[in-house]
């Protein structure tokens, strides 16, 4: 039976980067990358010289604190590996063995770096989904809030404010990986500062042009603390990550999220013809469950799972369309929801015909294949 472990993840993921790296190879413009994490290193010619141990910091935090602040609000700003590690270090840094840490999201599933990183500092881990199920004790060290999922299911600013005000003294982190430009440019809400957060992160390469890195902001007593964290742990950002993101906050341009909307419509309604779709703000998805939905739907018996299912027919979409989708090269405990973001770059290039033929052509392959595992393996591993 073909499981989704950790390690199958992985060698999924090293498959795709070799389909990845042939079609590169022959031509960068036969490649689509929808997921919408398509990031860039955009460093100037000059700054190439200065990207040293410790010129490199003394010039580009200089530059990327007003550029941070401005992006998140906050008194200061701190540059990190990635998303992950500024969970990972503010967890270190505020919470306390015995000691809980409460989530709220808009919806499951959550991003396995928040679990994880209680697992570590054994502390206590609860998620609600429920503003009226939501409380904090005695006990809580830190509140995080999700601002928009992996799935980009965003938090209402009603709920959003709700957890600000029953979190009382306790330190709230804002995981606003994605969620800093939808929340704030498609769902018109307020920066995760002014609604009261303490914390917050956000991911620079996604729907923004930037490397992938977490830029954190929030206030300076507690950025400190978590500073000195990532520092003991190796989790900052190097002297390229940062120039990387000041690069990207002076290029960002959030009209190109707004028009992305447009196309989406039209690739929603297109592909709602043929299957469970659900837009997303700025693109569409099918859920797991949906792929096996329709599958069985047209009388399949498949030994696959729903992430397997998920999994199988991304790696189709990479071999036979070249489009690049999370489930397909996301790091073991990614999403495996088929999700693509017309707000990428490489979106600009695609006709919303070329996007419902590679569903179609994509599903298809897959009914032949689904009752298959050995198939199956040959497509997900090579
Ligand atoms: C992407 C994402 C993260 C993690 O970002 P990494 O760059 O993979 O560390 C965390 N939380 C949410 C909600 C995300 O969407």
């Amino acid at each position: 039976m073909l499981e989704y472990s950790p390690l199958h993840e992985l060698k999924r993921r090293e498959a795709a980067l070799k389909i990845i790296n042939s079609k590169v190879k022959e031509d960068r413009s036969n490649l689509y990358d929808l997921t919408g994490l398509s990031g860039g290193f955009p460093v100037k010619q000059e700054d190439i010289n200065l990207l040293e141990t410790y010129a490199g910091p003394a010039i580009f935090e200089e530059k990327l604190q007003p550029l941070g602040v401005k992006h998140l609000g906050g008194e200061k700003v701190l540059a990190l590996n990635r998303t992950s590690s500024g969970i990972l270090a503010t967890i270190l840094a505020l919470v306390k063995p015995g000691r809980k840490v409460v989530h709220f999201l808009p919806q499951l599933p959550t991003h396995p770096s928040i679990p994880r990183s209680v697992d570590l500092v054994n502390g206590n881990y609860i998620e609600f989904t429920d503003t009226d199920e939501f409380k904090v004790t005695e006990k809580t060290d830190l509140v995080i809030i999700t601002g928009s999922t992996m799935d980009h299911q965003v938090i209402t600013e009603e709920d959003f404010l709700k957890i600000i005000e029953v979190s009382g003294n306790v330190p709230v982190l804002v995981d606003d990986a994605s969620g800093a430009r939808l929340r704030t440019i498609v769902y018109k809400q307020p920066r995760a500062i002014d609604m009261g957060a303490d914390l917050v992160i956000t991911s620079t390469d996604k729907l923004m042009d930037g490397p992938r890195g977490g830029l954190m902001s929030g206030e300076a007593e507690l950025i400190d603390l978590i500073k000195t964290k990532s520092h003991q742990f190796g989790l900052e950002a190097q002297p390229p990550l940062i120039a990387g993101m000041v690069g990207a906050l002076e290029n960002f341009k959030p009209d190109r999220i707004l028009e992305s909307r447009f196309k989406k419509q039209e690739v929603y309604q297109a592909l709602l013809e043929d299957f469970s779709v659900e837009e997303t703000p700025t693109g569409v998805m099918i859920l797991p469950e949906n792929v096996i939905k329709e599958l069985k739907g047209k009388g399949m018996d498949t030994p696959l799972n729903e992430d397997v299912a998920a999994t199988v027919l991304a790696m189709i979409l990479l071999r036979e369309y070249s489009i690049i989708t999370i489930p397909a090269v996301g790091m073991p405990g990614a999403s495996p929801t088929i999700r693509i973001d017309m707000a990428s770059k490489d979106a600009e290039r695609l006709e919303v015909e070329y996007i419902t033929q590679a569903f179609k052509g994509s599903f298809a392959r897959l009914e032949e294949v689904a009752g298959d595992e050995e198939t199956c393996k040959t497509i997900l591993f090579g």
